[in-house]
């Protein structure tokens, strides 16, 4: 039996396996379907992370020595696609596999990230990462006294429009419909600055640029087609947590989730099932940041040690 099953290899699950060989388990294994890394490896730049060496790096080359790290200390990588993660009787947990395989664990830190939702625009995949972007946060700077678009209507698209509004010379908010799911208060908000243009309803009907990415997008306004030439788009049109390994045959999760079927855990990084454990952008609150996701990984893996210790 695995001591610890860590499944995902994103910055949550490299930090938690990090920490659980280092903190004295043996058997831990990760159980990541691709090459450790995580999203932010499809990145083409990082600058945030405390501490960076070489900030503006590819998030590829950013996450290149996390696993050696781990390796170094033990934790082994099991490349593998994990359909279901279920309880027995014994309070040890299952690992199903997409092979058929079934591999049993004293502790789970499920770390399997989220996924931004794609628009579905013609140029989004193209020039994504060179122009399209689902990180203000993170690429926001890069547009700096530029113009950028922002597309969505949700909390996030205004939110992230309203930051982005601070860094850019003028933000674009396209969105579908008149009215906006987001908050009345956020909207109003936007509404009243300057530097926000709002284009509704409105889709984006192609992006288009060059190999140096992104110059532009013709939208599809009530009135006409309109070219909009900007170097970036932000869009905010939902996300989708990897939560399915938690659904059970009986379709309900194994665990408690919140409204937007986002894991619940404490401070601890513990949900609702003693042994089971959340981290990174998967959690409830998460901020969705290469930081947090790693803090939430060695804080995750300190919990598992101490309930692990804690069986016999
Ligand atoms: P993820 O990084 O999503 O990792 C989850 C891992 O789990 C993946 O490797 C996936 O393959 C694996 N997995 C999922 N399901 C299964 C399964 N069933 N079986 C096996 N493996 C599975 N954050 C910043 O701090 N700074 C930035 O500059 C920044 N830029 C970004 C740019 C882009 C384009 C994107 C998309 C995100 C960016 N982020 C940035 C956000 C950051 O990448 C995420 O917050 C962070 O990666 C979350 O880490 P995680 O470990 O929780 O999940
Ligand atoms: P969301 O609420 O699901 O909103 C997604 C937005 O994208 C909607 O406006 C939707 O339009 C639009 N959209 C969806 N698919 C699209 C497509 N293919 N093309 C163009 N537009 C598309 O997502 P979110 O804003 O990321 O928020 C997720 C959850 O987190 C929500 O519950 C939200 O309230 C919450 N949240 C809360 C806060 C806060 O409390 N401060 C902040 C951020 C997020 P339609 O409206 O027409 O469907």
């Amino acid at each position: 039996m695995l001591d610890l099953a860590i499944i995902g290899g994103g910055p949550a699950g490299l930090s938690a396996g990090l920490y659980a060989t280092r903190g004295g388990l043996k058997n831990v294994v990760m159980f990541e379907m691709g090459e450790p890394g995580g999203q932010i490896t499809s990145s083409s730049e990082i600058e945030n992370y405390p501490g960076q060496k070489n900030p503006g790096e590819s998030g590829f080359d950013f996450m290149s020595t996390w696993w050696g790290q781990c390796s170094h200390f033990g934790l082994i990588h099991k490349r593998a696609v994990v359909t279901q993660v279920s309880q027995n009787a014994d309070k040890s947990f299952n690992i199903k596999l997409d092979n058929g395989e079934i591999e049993v664990a004293k502790a789970v830190i499920v770390c399997t990230g989220s996924t931004p939702r794609r628009a579905g625009f013609e140029g989004e995949d193209k020039f994504f990462g060179r122009g399209v972007s689902t990180c203000a946060t993170c690429d926001g700077f890069f547009y700096r006294n530029k113009e950028v678009a922002v597309l969505g209507g949700g909390d996030t698209a205004i939110e992230e429009a309203i930051y982005l509004s601070n860094i850019a010379s003028k933000v674009y908010l396209i969105h579908r419909r008149d009215e906006f799911r987001a908050a009345p208060v956020t909207v109003e908000k936007a509404k009243n600055n300057e530097k926000i243009e709002f284009i509704t309803p409105a889709t984006i009907k192609e992006a288009y640029g060059d190999n140096a990415g992104l110059n532009g997008l013709i939208l599809n306004t009530k009135d006409d087609e309109r070219d909009l030439k900007v170097p970036g788009i932000f869009t905010f049109v939902g996300l989708n947590v990897n939560n399915a390994i938690l659904k059970q045959d009986d379709g309900k999760f194994i665990c408690e989730m919140d409204a937007n079927e986002n894991v619940k855990v404490d401070l601890k990084m513990k949900t609702s099932v003693p042994g089971l454990f959340a981290a990174g952008d998967i959690r409830t609150e998460a901020p969705k940041q290469v930081v947090s996701a790693a803090a939430d990984g060695a804080v995750a893996a300190l919990s598992a040690l101490s309930y692990i210790e804690n069986l016999h």
